[in-house]
C-alpha cells in the first residue's frame, strides 16, 4: 500500500559516510521496517530501530542516536520539517501508491457538499501526490477545488500536519468549505483555523465526515479550561524537548505576561507527556508551549488545564476569544 522509495538514499550514505544508523518508524509503518533493515544490511550499514512513537517529523530522537553512536537517522512517514539537522537526516515519505480509493470517493464527497461549490483541498504527506488528480475529478462534478500556500512546517502545496494547516486557512475567504484527504485528527485541527465546514475525506475507511460540531464541543470545553486556568497561582511552562517542538522564546514570552499578572511560574520540560508525568507538581496550571495537539487531544487525561499560548493570550486578556478561535492562530501562536 505504501510506497518505500530509497532513491537518494545511497547517496546520502556515502555523502555522510554512514556505517550506523538509527531508524524512525511512526506505529502504523512498523511493517516496513524488515524492507528497510534489508535494504540497509546489503549496503553494510548497520540499523538500529527506535522504539519511539516518533509522532511527527519535529520528534527527530538525535538524543537516542548520539546514545547508540549513530551516524545518521533514517525517519520514515514524515516530510521534512523547517528545522535545522543536528544529525544527518534521511526521510523516507512512504506516499500511498494507489489513488484508487480516493478518487472512489468523489461521488460520496459530492453528495455531500453538493454542487457548484469552491472547496479547500489539503491533504496528509501519504495522499499528496494524488492531490491533483483528486481536483480534476472534483471539477467533472462541477466542483472548484483550491489550495492555499505552502506553511512554514510543511514541505509541499496542499499538505497538512497536526499543527499546520496553512493550505487550507490561507485561502478561506474564497472557498465555501474545505476537505482534508487524511484522518479525522487532521480534520479537527484544520476546523480549528476556520469557522466554515470542514470535511474529512477518509480513504482508508472510506468514509466522509463533517468535523464542525465536534469542534464546536471541543472549543466549549477548551473555553471552560481557559476560565479555570485564571485562578492559578503557580504556572508551569513546558518546554518541548523534541527538535521541532522546542520554543524557547513562546516559553519566555508566556512567562513574562503571567508574571506581569502576579502568578509565580516556572519552566519544565517536556517530551512524550504521558498521564501521570504531571502528577506531584505543586502547580495549579500549565502553559503547553511544545506540541499544540497536546492541549487539544490529551487535556482530558490531565486534571488541570494545558492551555496553549493563544489561550493564555485570551486568559489574560490580550486577545478575544471570537478574535482567535477559527483563526490561523489558534494553533500556532
Ligand atoms: S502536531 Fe505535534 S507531533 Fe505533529 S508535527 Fe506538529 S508538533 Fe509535531
Amino acid at each position: 500500500m505504501y510506497k518505500i522509495e530509497f532513491e537518494g538514499l545511497d547517496d546520502w550514505i556515502q555523502e555522510n559516510n554512514i556505517g550506523r544508523v538509527l531508524v524512525q518508524v511512526p506505529l502504523g509503518l512498523r511493517p516496513q521496517i524488515p524492507l528497510v533493515v534489508k535494504y540497509l544490511k546489503e549496503r553494510n550499514v548497520e540499523p538500529i530501530i527506535s522504539t519511539g512513537k516518533c509522532w511527527g517529523a519535529c520528534d527527530l530522537a538525535y538524543g537516542e542516536a548520539r546514545a547508540v553512536g549513530a551516524d545518521g537517522i533514517i525517519h520514515l512517514g514524515h516530510a521534512k520539517f523547517t528545522i535545522s539537522e543536528e544529525i544527518p537526516t534521511f526521510y523516507i515519505e512512504c506516499r500511498i501508491a494507489n489513488p484508487g480509493p480516493l478518487l472512489e470517493m468523489v461521488d460520496m464527497v459530492s453528495e455531500a457538499i453538493g454542487k457548484e461549490k469552491v472547496v479547500g483541498i489539503g491533504a496528509t504527506i501519504q495522499w499528496i501526490e494524488h492531490l491533483d488528480l483528486f481536483a480534476e475529478k472534483l471539477k467533472e462534478r462541477s466542483i472548484t477545488a483550491l489550495t492555499g500556500k505552502r506553511g512554514p512546517r510543511t514541505p509541499y502545496r496542499g499538505q497538512v500536519i497536526g499543527c499546520d494547516y496553512t493550505c487550507i486557512w490561507s485561502i478561506i475567504d474564497k472557498v465555501d468549505c474545505s476537505l482534508i484527504i487524511g484522518s479525522i485528527f487532521h480534520g479537527i485541527g484544520a476546523s480549528l483555523t476556520t469557522s466554515k465546514p470542514v470535511y474529512v475525506v477518509d480513504p482508508e475507511l472510506r468514509k466522509i465526515r463533517e468535523v464542525n460540531s465536534e469542534v464546536e464541543e471541543l472549543l466549549k470545553r477548551r473555553y471552560t479550561w481557559i476560565e479555570l486556568f485564571k485562578n492559578s497561582r503557580r504556572v508551569g511552562v513546558l518546554i518541548g524537548v523534541k527538535p521541532g517542538q522546542r520554543k524557547i522564546d513562546s516559553a519566555i514570552r508566556m512567562k513574562n505576561i503571567l508574571e506581569d499578572r502576579g502568578k509565580e511560574v516556572d519552566f519544565l520540560t517536556v517530551d512524550e507527556l504521558n498521564v501521570d508525568q504531571l502528577d506531584n507538581l505543586p502547580y495549579d496550571g500549565y502553559v503547553n508551549t511544545a506540541c499544540p495537539r497536546l492541549s487539544i487531544e490529551d487535556q482530558i487525561k490531565f486534571r488541570l488545564p494545558l492551555l496553549l499560548p493563544s489561550e493564555v493570550l485570551i486568559a489574560c486578556g490580550k486577545l478575544k476569544w471570537e478574535n482567535t478561535i477559527y483563526s490561523a492562530r489558534y494553533l500556532i501562536s
